[in-house]
């Protein structure tokens, strides 16, 4: 498989977490900086400018973000307390009377959330397949933002980000793409036009299932949008804190390396699943047969990411049944993590089929995974 240019450097950036050493020790973990505030002189001037107070001022925090927006060819970058603090963060930003364009099948939490606060805001939400590019022109009107998710979760559906790029600006919009199954390792959709990318560092990022975090990033740091966020999040308060930020770092030392076993196995899982008798249909964009693989080719280097989805013959219990007998697939929900998990999305969300099962594929030995799925469906 083709590998990107630049991941050797993502590599680096990542496994050196950005070349962080602790100033005070040499030590090549930075310390937690648990203080919440910072002293200041006889004079009354702080001893270091930039440490006032820990809602605004942590420079573990300051890290991620820096290792994070580096990696997304961003202007700037933010961590947030979790995925949903980071989508909400961008919502808030549409006046009470606007409008926002949401792809629909994406991930339920952000569907959901996004209806209640356009319901109590009075704000216009249209929901359309931005996996296809006609049906969303011919809804697009003037609107504030337009939401896509690529690979959607639990779909799979590739969204053509500069298609979406060009529609969001021939309506006043600014183009938002939640990349989480991606990963900042295998597509930077800034670079394909996005105004702002959403991750849920929670999932692959950092990997590990241990921690909660959200971030975003953008093209333009002095556009109003993201000023609006800059300010609110300080203001408002929806910082991580300096542990969990500790651990989001730790964990995203290894993140290329990850992504990277992440896919290659989630892709021999999909080529084995799409020939077996009992398998429907597979949902994954690194399958060649997939409707959106040579879309991906385009926005994605590296792999594929993760996450696949597959509906199995039999209906509902047959899904059922078959998640019953997985072994080293842990039936739980999430992603990302080096632990593999599957998940039963119509127990959760009735209009996901009965007979689909959502699979975040860890970095155990691939082999050992299609053994455990084998003896489950067959
Ligand atoms: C999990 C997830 C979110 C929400 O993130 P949290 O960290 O759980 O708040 C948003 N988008 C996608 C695609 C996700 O998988």
């Amino acid at each position: 498989m083709s590998r990107h240019k630049n991941l050797t450097s993502l590599d680096t950036l990542f496994a050196q977490a950005n070349g962080a050493i602790d100033p005070q020790t040499g030590g090549v973990v930075p310390p937690i900086q648990s203080s919440t505030t910072f002293v200041r002189d006889e004079d009354n001037v702080p001893l270091s400018p930039d440490h006032i107070y820990g809602r605004d001022d942590n420079d573990l925090v300051r890290l991620g973000e820096q290792m994070l927006a580096k990696a997304e060819h961003a202007e700037d970058g933010l961590l947030f307390p979790s995925g949903m603090a980071a989508v909400a963060a961008v919502m808030r930003t549409v006046p009470n009377g606007g409008r926002i364009i949401q792809q629909s099948g994406i991930y339920w939490g952000a569907t959901k959330w996004t209806r209640e606060f356009c319901e109590r805001r009075e704000i216009d939400l249209i929901e359309v397949d931005c996996a296809d590019l006609d049906a969303l022109r011919s809804v697009a009107k003037d609107a504030d933002i337009l939401w896509i998710e690529t690979p959607s979760n639990p779909y799979l559906k590739t969204v053509d980000i500069r298609g979406c790029a060009e529609i969001a600006k021939s309506i006043g919009a600014d183009l938002v793409v939640d990349s989480t199954a991606a990963t900042p390792v295998l597509s930077q959709p800034l670079d394909h036009g996005a105004d702002i990318v959403m991750h849920s560092a929670t999932k692959a990022i950092n990997g590990h299932s241990d921690v909660l975090a959200g971030f975003l990033a953008c093209k333009n740091e002095s556009a109003k949008r993201w000023e609006m966020i800059k300010t609110d999040r300080q203001g408002a308060g929806a910082v991580m804190g300096s542990f969990e930020a500790w651990l989001l770092i730790r964990g995203m030392r290894t993140l290329p390396l990850r992504v990277e076993r992440m896919s290659d196995s989630a892709l021999q899982i999909a080529e084995f699943l799409a020939q077996h008798p009992n398998v429907e249909n597979v949902l994954y964009p690194g399958l060649p047969s997939d409707p959106g693989h040579a879309l991906a080719t385009t926005q994605m280097t590296g792999g594929f990411g993760g996450l696949l989805s597959v509906q199995v013959k039999g209906g509902g219990d047959a899904a059922l049944a078959a998640i019953g007998k997985l072994n080293l697939f842990k039936r739980a929900t999430s992603l990302g993590g080096v632990e593999s998990l599957v998940e039963h999305r119509h127990t959760i969300e009735a209009t996901v089929p009965k007979n689909l099962l959502r699979l975040s594929v860890g970095i155990e030995n691939p082999i050992d995974l299609i053994a455990d799925l084998d003896q489950a469906i067959s």
